[in-house]
């Protein structure tokens, strides 16, 4: 354990990003304890509203990060897209950072992450980088048609990204993209998506959840079920991968790994969210210990919870107005709601969720 973990209760935790996923982690935070100071652009953000202080600030001030580093015994962050600047300055001011920078790199560039996936034993899609229009017809070429697209970075929900029908269309889809360094990958055959979280403590411990099914519509979580219904074979895959990523990665925190499951029982890894991921909504009513607590354990330096599932979870998003119907939702005796505290409920946002019980 490195000097100055565990962190006793009192300590202070400050998270990079103020939106939803901050919000429920400073919850979980307050729970054990612990004081949480957010950095965010944002003003009134969700997670502002229950932390004990927060720097409106952009992710690059450098006084802003200078009181952070000065305000937290750790920090960590609830989105992937926080500048490698940022964190390389905090580090320089002698604040840990949990997950640490090469994970970010790695989860900040699909190129990298799948290069990083494959290194490390687990199976992706086949890729080609693609960084002008001839790159971009070898790959097509290579990789073979119909094959997705998708900028390197920045890409989330489904945008960035579009498919090549033809190998002559490639350098016109690169172009449509915007002309910015992309992948081309093979379309994955899936039966089902599905997802890991696990969590790393700073002892190298695992915890690793059961898998979750999930559900898209128009490139927006829509709901998860869990544990998704998968032969104990399935579950063995799902634990070998997430065991190889955390572990390769010297991580510490909570993992969201997105995983397309194959017809012939594979597994391929698609992505990996280096923070709590919404497909582990369910973990705070379905088991022992969520997510959200997992991982302020883990950046804490304290040991591991429990992550067994107690009861069978659907978890619905409340996209947009969907929110608004709170009053039926909190009357149904299965449901258990969660709201972000959004001020406005515009469409596809992300206003809530409900986790919907069962028996196992
Ligand atoms: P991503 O932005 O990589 O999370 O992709 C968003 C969604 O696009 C995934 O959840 C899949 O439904 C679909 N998708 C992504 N990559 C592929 C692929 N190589 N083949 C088929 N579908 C994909």
């Amino acid at each position: 354990m490195e000097l100055g973990f565990p962190l006793a209760p009192g300590a202070t935790i400050g998270i990079l990003g103020g939106g939803q996923l901050g919000r429920m982690l400073a919850l979980a935070a307050a729970r054990l304890g612990f004081d949480v100071v957010i950095l965010t652009p944002e003003l009134d953000a969700p997670a502002s509203r229950v932390a004990r202080e927060t720097l409106i600030a952009s992710f690059d001030d450098a006084d802003a990060l200078a009181r952070l580093a000065d305000l937290c015994d750790v920090i960590t962050y609830e989105f992937e897209k926080v500048p490698a600047a940022a964190v390389e300055r905090l580090k320089a001011l002698g604040a840990p950072v949990a997950p640490n920078d090469e994970t970010l790199a790695v989860a900040q560039d699909r190129v990298a992450e799948k290069t990083f996936l494959n290194a490390a034993g687990v199976a992706t899609v086949a890729f080609a980088e693609v960084h002008d229009t001839q790159s971009a017809a070898a790959a097509a070429a290579l990789i073979g048609v119909p094959s997705l697209m998708k900028t390197r970075r920045e890409g989330y929900d489904g945008k960035g990204q579009k498919w090549v029908e033809h190998v002559a269309d490639a350098a016109g889809v690169f172009e449509a993209l915007g002309g910015v360094p992309c992948i081309l990958e093979a379309p994955a055959d899936f039966v089902r998506e599905l997802s890991v979280i696990a969590a790393r403590g700073r002892d190298g411990g695992l915890a690793i959840y059961p898998l979750a099914e999930n559900h898209h519509e128009g490139g927006i979580l829509r709901r998860s079920v869990a544990p998704a219904p998968a032969a104990p074979d399935l579950a063995g895959q799902a634990e070998r991968i997430a065991a190889q990523i955390l572990t390769r990665l010297d991580y510490v925190g909570v993992i969201g790994i997105e995983l397309f499951g194959l017809a012939d029982g594979r597994l391929l890894a698609n992505e990996i969210a280096p923070r709590v991921h919404n497909t582990g909504h369910w973990t705070q009513d379905g088991c022992e210990v969520c997510q959200f607590e997992q991982h302020i354990r883990a950046v804490a330096g304290w040991p591991l919870g429990p992550t067994d599932a107690r009861v069978h979870v659907e978890m619905i998003n409340l996209l947009g107005d969907e929110a608004g119907a709170w009053l039926k939702l909190a009357a149904e005796p299965e449901t258990r709601l969660h709201l972000y505290g959004k001020r406005e409920a515009k469409p596809g946002r992300k206003m809530g969720h409900v986790n919907r019980l069962s028996p196992l």
